[in-house]
């Protein structure tokens, strides 16, 4: 079991441990997270920790909540959200241009496409069984 930092977009350090990894999805470069023992609520996750990795956020109701995407210079370039209605769509993206750092753009988001439904699926097979 690892954790990992959040990036402190003010501060630009990795300032605390706010995940931990319960489980991954290595052909997908997926790391399955909860919150760390101490942290009681979920924290934007800003970057990285490997390059072309994503972070699949669980909540402490074992509901996959959030998945983020990262490039090869683990900059977040998708933002998976499946717990909360944007623009009437419950489940979404939210694409990340060069400049978002910190919250996704407001108009640049799509519906879920079927390599992300079908990775949504697998992570809830996982999640069950945690
Ligand atoms: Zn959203």
């Amino acid at each position: 079991m690892g954790s990992y930092a959040s990036y402190n977009a003010v501060s630009g350090e990795f300032s605390k441990y706010y995940y931990q990894t319960v489980a991954a999805l290595n052909d997908l470069n997926v790391k399955i997270v909860t919150l760390a023992p101490n942290e009681k609520q979920n924290k934007p996750i800003e970057i990285a920790h490997s390059a072309n990795s994503k972070y699949a956020v669980i909540n402490n109701e074992k509901q996959l909540t959030q998945i983020n995407v990262f490039d090869e210079n683990k900059k977040k370039i998708l933002q998976i959200d499946l717990n909360h209605v944007h623009v009437k769509l419950k489940e979404h993206v939210h694409i990340f241009g060069k400049n978002d750092k910190y919250h996704p753009p407001k108009d640049q988001y799509r519906p879920l496409n079927e390599e992300e439904e079908n990775m949504v699926k697998r992570i809830r097979e996982i999640v069950k069984g945690l």
